[in-house]
């Protein structure tokens, strides 16, 4: 088994999420006492959030660059970034290390093109939802129709993102929100929705939706673990 590196932190109430499931995927796979291999390297989101909102993504991609690089230094095999949003700094990151990076949204997309869906919404922070990084990777490199939400609704959701699941505080009044705006994006055509933030998981469920969710950190931890036992798999299948 490989060791998986996290950069974490981003919130830390998704990262547990990633831990949790990362061991629970092992336990199922491998049974008896075994765990995952995981080296989590976790960041003080506050500053994080700083630097988002004040535009300094340079200053922010040098942060998670080096994270990366004390990660594979450390002896992780392979890198996750536990947030969708700082994938707007993979580039920076892939750059620092040796080591295979995991996008989030290749394995989002893998999912959602096994699943036979073409026109799909995605919900997250506005910095996902508005900019290329995110939704032109869906749409260029998987070839799929993304839509989101009129303004109000992504300003709804991103500041439910920021203000409430990231501080772990999940309302009944926000996943109801956030089902209304999932109901507008299917009037408009959405045959899918990506929960495209790591802890949009917190708040919205398979049952609370219509139409099928894509849980990004689910996927994303599932595509990690399956990379992380390829060797075992193999093995186990023989
Ligand atoms: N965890 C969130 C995401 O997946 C938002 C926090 C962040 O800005 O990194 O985008």
């Amino acid at each position: 088994m490989k060791t998986i590196g996290m950069i974490g932190g981003m919130s830390w109430e998704s990262s547990q999420i990633y831990y949790q499931r990362a061991n629970q995927l092992i336990k199922e796979k491998l049974g008896g006492l075994h765990s995952a291999k995981v080296i989590l390297l976790s960041v003080d989101f506050a500053e994080i959030a700083a630097l988002q909102s004040a535009g300094q993504w340079d200053k922010a991609g040098k942060i998670m660059a080096q994270a990366a690089y004390s990660l594979q230094l450390a002896g992780a095999d392979l890198m996750i970034l536990c947030t969708n949003t700082m994938h707007k700094l993979s580039a920076e990151i892939e750059a620092k290390i040796q080591i295979p990076f995991l996008h989030i949204a290749d394995a989002t997309a893998a999912a959602i093109k096994t699943a036979g869906i073409k026109k799909i919404a995605l919900l997250g922070t506005k910095f996902t939802m508005e900019q290329d990084f995110y939704r032109g990777r869906l749409a260029n490199m998987h070839q799929l129709e993304v839509i989101t939400p009129s303004e109000t609704g992504r300003n709804k959701v991103h500041d439910i993102i920021y203000q409430e699941l990231c501080q772990g505080i999940v309302k009944e009044s926000s996943r109801q929100e956030y089902t209304a705006i999932i109901n507008q994006l299917i009037e408009q055509g959405a045959e899918g929705v990506i929960l495209g933030c790591t802890e949009i998981t917190m708040l919205i469920q398979q049952q609370d939706v219509a139409i099928p969710i894509f849980d990004t950190t689910e996927l994303h931890i599932r595509y990690a673990i399956h990379t992380a036992c390829a060797e075992v798999a193999t093995t186990l299948d023989k």
